[in-house]
């Protein structure tokens, strides 16, 4: 689904990413782990279009994500992106945070924007929350219906960029099992994070990132348990 070859990135003359590529294949899910600057954003971010790329390609689905003739509102239609901070508008209520984008991309009717929305929410356990408004949740709260949100576009891919790090430990718990059941229902997802517990039970494959590049991958447990370079033992040592 995602074709990832020798891709570069610069900011300037910061070189962040140096000949990254990956393959993600439809079900899949992919932890990418690594030291804070290593490029893990950068990577999301360019899957996404979200980054313009100074070498290599990026597929999605078939589709080239750094063609400039590429539609990127239709390929984001595509590939939900989840950050940090939820970005919810405030003024908005759960049912319209989340309607939002299908109303006005996918000109879906209010009433089917709706059923979607009590769908999406059903799935992330906040059945009852269609009408709240973001400061009557928690932190927790407000991240799993930004996760609904993105669900309502109905994606192919899902990125999530450590999606629990602003959340106290005790709401992470919430979060990480909304990501564990839409990977269950077979969404193919790529995700930054530093739960390497949740790496080890539901990345099937981790992606080590290390000043700009994949410094080591492989199946989660293996790389998790037998780390074989020296920066990945450093970091692991560092996190867990
Ligand atoms: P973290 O774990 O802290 O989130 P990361 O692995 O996600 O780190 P990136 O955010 O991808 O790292 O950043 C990689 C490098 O690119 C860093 O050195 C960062 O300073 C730089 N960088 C990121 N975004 C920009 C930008 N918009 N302009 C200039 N430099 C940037
Ligand atoms: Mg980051």
């Amino acid at each position: 689904l995602v074709e990832i070859r020798e891709i570069s990135k610069s900011y300037g003359a910061v070189q962040v990413l140096k000949g990254v590529s990956l393959d993600v294949t439809k079900g899949e899910v992919v932890a990418v782990i690594g030291r804070s600057g290593s490029g893990k954003s950068t990577l999301l971010r360019c899957v996404n279009g979200l980054e313009v790329i100074q070498a290599g390609t990026i597929r999605v689905d078939g589709v080239q994500v750094n063609d400039p003739a590429t539609d990127l509102r239709k390929l984001r239609q595509q590939v939900g992106i989840v950050f940090q901070s939820f970005n919810l508008f405030p003024h908005l209520s759960v049912c319209d945070n989340i309607t939002l984008a299908p109303r006005v991309v996918k000109k879906q009717a209010p009433e089917q924007a709706r059923e979607i929305a009590r769908d999406v929410l059903r799935r992330v356990g906040l059945e009852g929350k269609l009408d709240a408004f973001p400061s009557q949740l928690s932190g927790g709260q407000q991240q799993r219906v930004a996760i609904a949100r993105s669900l309502a576009m109905q994606p192919k891919l899902m990125l999530f960029d450590e999606v629990t790090s602003a959340l106290d430990p005790e709401l992470t718990g919430e979060v990480l099992k909304v990501l564990e059941s839409v990977a269950q229902e077979g969404m193919t997802m790529i995700l930054v994070t530093h739960e390497m517990g949740f790496a080890r039970r539901f990345g099937s494959r981790v992606v080590f990132m290390h000043e700009g590049r994949i410094h080591e991958e492989g199946q989660a447990a293996a790389v998790l348990a037998e780390p074989q370079t020296p920066e990945l033992k450093t970091f692991l040592s560092a996190v867990l």
